[in-house]
């Protein structure tokens, strides 16, 4: 069997999966790989996962189950902003389990700040970790807490997940509906972008509703950028991208990475496992139309999502590809959508 296709994934959640273990050892399951889960070094090895941005994320108490079948038009409440302490607590586990990952596996995981790092990491197989946080709850309106973060590797943030907080809104579980759901970036939002370009840290727009989107647009001189959203098109929900979304992310230059939850797949909008992989092909072949094809990514959302049954896991990657190669993808622009137009994306942005 021939090698998988190496893969620079824009989004997942395996940190708070590991965060929230009730394993004894959550670290070594990762490190000798376990039944549960999208994401374990034995998997990632298996299905050509490289590397990718791994969330930082700050679930709230008793927060919706969002991976739950659904059916039909739907509409959750979302949770309510959360304290900062309770945000940061969560924020400085999920980072210690990624220090903690890389430090027990003697070079097989890697935290990378800059492109060279992540390709030196790479080409000694080492599994290339970018870390994100996903929702900045847990930064203070001083911002002393992102320098913090910074220093321990953090290269990109969302200034909100789906929940309201200090800087900014984002768009709720709703289906379907337009991402125009509110209010855009506070001040504080404001500064927060200023700061990101300062520093060089990717500004990821994958949860923010459509003011908030078009402040960014605004505010930053860098391209724009949705870490793991589809085509809104394709499926009416509101973390998806409107047609005119997508020709102001292309005009900077920026990027999409591919969702693989089937609730931002789907026309209907449902989370089903049995949802085709043709559907995921689909959003493809739209975003590389809209974007062209040094635009388009992967953003799998593992360990955050419901994903089609046949991909499974990060071991399932190599499913997508057979599906492309069937579509007639060369292999050269599936090494692009794979990992080459992420690391070329993350060249001009974190550098
Ligand atoms: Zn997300």
């Amino acid at each position: 069997m021939s090698s998988p296709i190496p893969v620079f994934d824009g989004h997942n959640d395996v940190l708070l999966r590991l965060y929230k273990s009730t394993s004894k050892d959550p670290v070594a399951d990762f490190l000798q790989g376990e039944e549960a889960g999208h994401i374990d070094l034995k998997k990632a090895k298996a299905g050509g996962f490289a590397g990718g941005l791994f969330a930082l994320y700050s679930p709230s108490p008793r927060a919706a189950n969002t991976t739950e079948p659904s059916t039909g038009a739907f509409s959750r409440p979302l949770p309510p902003p959360l304290p900062m302490d309770e945000a940061r607590a969560s924020i400085v586990g999920e980072l210690a389990m990624l220090v903690k990952v890389e430090r027990a596996s003697q070079g097989a995981v890697a935290i990378c700040r800059n492109v060279a790092e992540i390709r030196a990491a790479m080409a000694r197989g080492a599994l290339a970790a970018v870390p994100h946080i996903e929702g900045a709850d847990a930064i203070d309106d001083k911002l002393h807490f992102l320098d913090v973060l910074y220093a321990a590797g953090l290269r990109s943030l969302g200034p909100v997940w789906s929940r309201p907080n200090i800087f900014g809104h984002g768009v709720p579980f709703q289906f379907p509906s337009s991402p125009d759901t509110g209010d855009g970036l506070t001040t504080a939002g404001e500064d927060l972008v200023r700061v990101c370009d300062e520093l060089k840290i990717l500004i990821d727009l994958s949860h923010i509703n459509e003011k908030g989107f078009w402040d960014v647009a605004r505010l930053s001189k860098a391209p724009l950028v949705a870490t793991h959203s589809n085509v809104h098109a394709l499926c009416p929900s509101p973390r998806n991208l409107t047609d005119k979304q997508l020709a102001a992310i292309r005009d900077t230059g920026g990027m999409v990475g591919l969702n693989f939850a089937t609730g931002f797949l789907r026309p209907d909008g449902q989370m089903r496992g049995d949802t085709d992989v043709a559907l995921m092909v689909q959003h493809l072949d739209y975003l590389l139309e809209k974007l062209g094809e040094d635009h388009v990514g992967l953003g799998s959302d593992f360990d955050g999502a419901m994903v089609p049954q046949a991909i499974g896991s990060a071991a399932g990657l190599p499913v997508l590809f057979e599906a492309l190669r069937a579509k007639g993808y060369s292999e050269a622009l599936m090494a692009k959508i794979a990992c080459e137009n992420w690391l070329k994306l993350l060249e001009r942005t974190i550098g």
